[in-house]
């Protein structure tokens, strides 16, 4: 626990990982698992958006979305699922949920965990400024967007702490899953090596992403 860091205060350490999960995948499941061991959280919090104001594609189900997270990061330790924003009504926005968790969590130092991809648009988000005030961020490089080429300006990184996770680079995204089972090419089972395995099963039970 915080206590037993050594060379630590005993802040608590909170992170906040957020992403559509439409479906969640081995790739945010080894995301969550390497921020809880190299950021020694004390708690993770899975945020399965609502709908994200930045994505234009409609998403699936809150129901869907919530069963299937549920299913990708069962058992794992000290991360939780959290639904705020599934249930919120309008947009999605990350600054009001770090504010919340960070009422939640007086004194705490809060993570947000990201890919590459978002850290380099991270200047898009609405509030960016306070996001990099309130929470560290901890960035995940993505074989399709190493962060080098993020064009993330260098005076943010200089001025803020940005932390990188170690994981190996991992060619797996949502939308290339859903491509496949909409394309026909590959079934919700012959996905499992990309997917949580009852991911997979729930995929095929409900008939997700088939006419996507
Ligand atoms: P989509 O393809 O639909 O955009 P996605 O695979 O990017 O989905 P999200 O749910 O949007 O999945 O991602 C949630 C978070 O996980 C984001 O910060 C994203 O950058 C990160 N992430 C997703 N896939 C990877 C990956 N393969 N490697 C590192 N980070 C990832």
């Amino acid at each position: 626990m915080a206590g037993k860091r050594i060379g630590e205060g005993l802040k608590k350490r909170v992170g906040v990982f957020g992403g559509a999960f439409d479906p969640p995948h081995n790739a945010h499941v080894a995301l969550a698992l390497a921020a809880v061991a190299q950021l020694q959280l004390d708690v993770l919090h899975i945020v399965p958006t609502g709908q994200a104001w930045h994505k234009a594609r409609a998403l699936s189900t809150p129901a869907h979305r919530l069963a299937m997270a549920r299913l990708a990061f069962a058992g794992l330790e000290r991360v939780v699922l959290d639904e705020r924003e599934l249930k919120r009504a309008g947009p999605s926005f990350t600054m009001d949920t770090l504010e919340a968790v960070q009422a939640e969590n007086p004194g705490a130092q809060l993570y947000l965990i990201i890919g590459a991809d978002q850290f380099a648009v991270l200047k898009s988000w609405r509030r960016w400024q306070d996001i990099l005030e309130i929470a560290i961020i901890c960035v995940a490089d993505r074989a399709d967007s190493a962060r080098t080429d993020a064009g993330f300006d260098p005076e943010i990184q200089a001025r803020h702490a940005v932390l990188t996770l170690q994981l190996p680079l991992m060619p797996v995204s949502a939308t290339e899953i859903r491509r496949q089972i909409g394309s026909g090419g590959a079934s919700p089972q012959e996905l499992a090596h990309l997917v949580p395995e009852p991911v997979a099963r729930y995929i095929e039970r409900h008939g997700l992403y088939i006419s996507s």
